[in-house]
């Protein structure tokens, strides 16, 4: 089984209009979208929820009222100012759950308790079976649920015998990247040409060489700035990673997104085109047939 991940150094790359139109062209696999900070692939493939699954990710304190005397002693010991006295309250989103108030209480009155810090989904669309996850607001963990997300659409792709898994990959360079890198057959680096977009390519490729994955790199409304995408093609060279296309500015692409489709599915245009092209190419390297 192969698989592939689209990434892109941050975010508004273009990113999920791809994987997105992998989605219609590749046969036989199964979607993930890693964004779990910022997912979006569900706005395009539009997919019809299964399994829901609580995601549980470190722990956080609970107060026994009954229990608590107010001495005051846990707000004294909390370091991130998490809890509030006149009640004894804990504040959710400052709390980092080290449990040190937990331990200090001395009537016994907070517990640690698993904290559900979002969901994962088991769906179905119309190019097949879709993994994708909702993180709660300000939680962390990210690196965690995207590694749910990625072992639960492998098993799914090996159960059901598909050969591929297309893993839309959060932008960045930090923990949740890392995990979507890991065990990917090729990533495909999206990028614009714009200087911020050349430095995010460039430490993105970092990252997936530090790891051992073979990248490719795919430039965005190439067009826009003829001058930058030399200066990104001679950069790949220079860095051995492939270009495997360059993607005019299209406005075909906005409207196809406006009206929720993957663009290959949306209109024949050059950009479509090109994507297709892409797809091509990422098939071939990966061995799909
Ligand atoms: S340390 Fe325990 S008893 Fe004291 S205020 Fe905090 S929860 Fe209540
Ligand atoms: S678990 Fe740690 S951060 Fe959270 S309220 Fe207790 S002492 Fe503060």
């Amino acid at each position: 089984m192969k698989q592939i991940v689209v990434i892109s150094g941050k975010g508004g790359t273009g990113k999920t209009v791809l994987t997105a139109s992998f989605a219609a062209l590749a046969k036989k696999k199964v979607m993930a979208d890693c964004d779990v900070d910022a997912a979006d692939l569900h706005l395009l493939l539009h997919p019809q929820i299964k399994e829901r699954h609580e995601f549980k990710g470190g722990f956080k304190p609970v107060i026994d009222e009954e229990k608590c005397t107010e001495c005051g002693k846990c707000v004294e010991v909390c370091r991130f100012s998490a809890i509030t006295d006149h009640p004894i309250t804990i504040e959710p989103i400052s709390c980092e759950g080290c449990g040190v108030c937990s331990q200090i209480c001395p009537e016994g009155a907070i517990r640690m308790e698993e904290n559900i810090c979002g969901e994962w989904y088991i769906s179905d669309t119309k190019y097949g079976p879709m993994i994708h996850a909702k993180l709660g607001i300000a939680e962390e963990n990210s690196g965690k649920l995207v590694t749910v997300v990625r072992q639960n659409a492998k098993s799914i792709a090996e159960k059901n015998k598909l050969g591929l898994v297309i893993v839309d990959g959060p932008p960045g360079i930090g923990c949740p990247v890392i995990a979507s890198l890991s065990g990917i057959d090729l990533a495909l680096i999206v990028t614009e040409p714009t200087l911020s977009g050349i430095h995010d390519m460039e430490r993105v490729v970092g990252v997936a060489k530090h790891f051992g994955v073979k990248s490719a790199c795919a430039i965005n409304k190439y067009d826009i700035n003829l001058e930058k995408s030399t200066e990104i093609e001679k950069w790949c060279r220079s860095e051995g990673v492939p270009v495997v296309g360059k993607i005019p500015y299209e406005p075909a692409i906005i409207k196809a997104v406006v009206q929720t489709m993957p663009p290959v599915e949306y209109s024949n245009n050059s950009a479509s085109e090109e994507i297709e092209n892409i797809w091509t190419q990422l098939a071939k390297e990966l061995g799909l047939k």
